[in-house]
């Protein structure tokens, strides 16, 4: 059993790097922004209470976040471990996970605040199937359409400059602070997510002992 917890700045490849893991480890990834994008996609009622939230780039409270994620784990369809992106993101939310879950490691990914918004305001992802594209790294083969299931690329609506601010900000001030409470209680690898989507992988399979990456 192998438990996860991906963190970094918006636009770092939390999704690419914990989508290549859980793929190949048998892990199931969960993503808590995924789970509340969804809501929104299928207005539900907890889409609409988020909508706006996250719009604006903010954090969704704390206790409707903390239900959908303990709600997602108790589905205990992982029986080879997870992958968790997007949660905790603030020292309560730590308290609450490590409460209940005990995780062999945290993949930090490192990327500067200078980098972000470049890579932030080139993201595009597929409103049918979710996937991610960056129309610097990783451009689709016919401009706007998804390589894998057709569909159409959109922009998230929170990759915006004014949003990005927001994000920015939350994560340096709340997010951070997660970093130094796994720091003394597991094992946090440091990545830097400046480099190619393969090396970052290698990265982290390196730190954690995992079998190499095979693209
Ligand atoms: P992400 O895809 O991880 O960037 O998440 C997108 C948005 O979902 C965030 O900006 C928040 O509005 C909301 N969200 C995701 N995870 C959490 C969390 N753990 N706590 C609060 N809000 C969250």
């Amino acid at each position: 059993m192998r438990k996860y917890v991906i963190i970094g700045v918006p636009g770092s490849g939390k999704s690419t790097q914990a989508t290549i893991l859980a793929a190949d480890l048998d892990l199931v990834h969960i993503s808590v922004g995924d789970i509340f994008r969804s809501q929104v996609q299928n207005h539900t009622k907890i889409g609409a209470q988020v909508r706006r939230t996250m719009a604006a780039g903010e954090l969704v409270g704390d206790d409707l976040a903390e239900k959908v994620t303990a709600e997602r784990l108790a589905e205990h369809d992982w029986n080879y471990g997870f992958v968790i992106d997007g949660f905790p993101r603030n020292a309560r939310q730590a308290e609450f996970f490590l409460e209940s879950y005990d995780i062999d490691g945290v993949i930090n990914l490192d990327m500067p605040d200078s980098e972000v918004r470049r890579r932030v305001l080139a993201r595009r992802l597929c409103a049918n199937c979710g996937v991610d594209y960056n129309l610097i790294q990783s451009r689709p083969a016919i401009e706007g359409v998804c390589d894998v299931c057709g569909g159409n690329l959109v922009t998230r609506e929170d990759d915006t400059e004014e949003a990005l601010v927001v994000r920015l900000r939350d994560y340096h001030e709340k997010t951070d602070p997660v970093l130094d409470l796994f720091r003394r209680k597991e094992y946090v690898a440091v990545i830097d997510a400046t480099a190619s989507k393969e090396e970052i992988q290698e990265a982290i399979r390196d730190r954690f002992g995992l079998p190499p990456y095979k693209p």
